[in-house]
């Protein structure tokens, strides 16, 4: 069977078909798909809805078993901003320094820097039958930005039990531990014999 993953992010594409490997199931990129696809305006209140939207409409659009994701950060003393408008918090169209200046600015004499990274998975039959999972990743947000790595928040970030943000470690150490990493491992497991009977 074919499972369309909606996400044009090349990088992304490349940890899932890491992750996914099930006997007879094919990984389809929306690039290699053949047709233009719908775009999806992220607009739900949580990344479980945005995750949803997104597999739903391009599991309708082409008729394959759609997989979509939605990711965030969550930043305790900001009652979980900027959530799902982690990548236009600075404004549309701003970008990564932007948005970790305004969280700078935002965490400006605060002490409670708890924050999480969260990735929703979502799954999507043709017969209108929906799952989720979920990974999260617990850390903290320092006082300045490190590191050259990563993207978004990684050079604020730091995760639980490091010493080092996102940014500063390297790329294989953060794909072990990250929210994206974790939601592939459970979504490897769950939905292995979900699809195994399908044709
Ligand atoms: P999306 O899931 O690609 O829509 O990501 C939403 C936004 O969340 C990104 O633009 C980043 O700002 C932030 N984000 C999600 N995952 C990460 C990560 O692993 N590191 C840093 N920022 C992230």
């Amino acid at each position: 069977m074919k499972l369309l993953i909606a996400t044009g992010n090349a990088h992304k594409l490349g940890e899932i078909r890491a992750m996914l490997v099930w006997p007879g199931v094919t990984l389809v990129g929306m690039k290699v798909y053949g047709r233009p696809l719908p775009e999806v305006d992220e607009d739900a209140e949580t990344f479980e809805g945005n995750a949803l939207k997104k597999a739903r409409t391009l599991c309708a659009a082409t008729g394959l078993w759609t997989l979509a994701d939605d990711s965030g950060l969550e930043v305790a003393a900001l009652g979980g901003a900027p959530g799902v408008r982690s990548a236009r918090y600075a404004g549309e169209g701003k970008g990564d320094a932007a948005n970790n200046a305004r969280l700078l600015r935002e965490l400006d004499g605060v002490e409670d820097r708890r924050a999480r990274f969260r990735c929703v998975l979502a799954l999507a039959a043709p017969d209108g039958r929906t799952w989720t999972v979920e990974g999260r990743c617990e850390g903290r947000i320092a006082h300045e930005a490190s590191g050259t790595g990563g993207f978004g928040y990684d050079p604020l970030f730091h995760p639980d039990g490091g010493t080092q943000s996102f940014a500063a470690i390297p790329a294989e150490e953060k794909n072990r531990i990250s929210h994206r990493a974790r939601a592939l491992a459970a979504a490897a497991q769950a939905w292995q014999p979900i699809l195994a009977g399908v044709d």
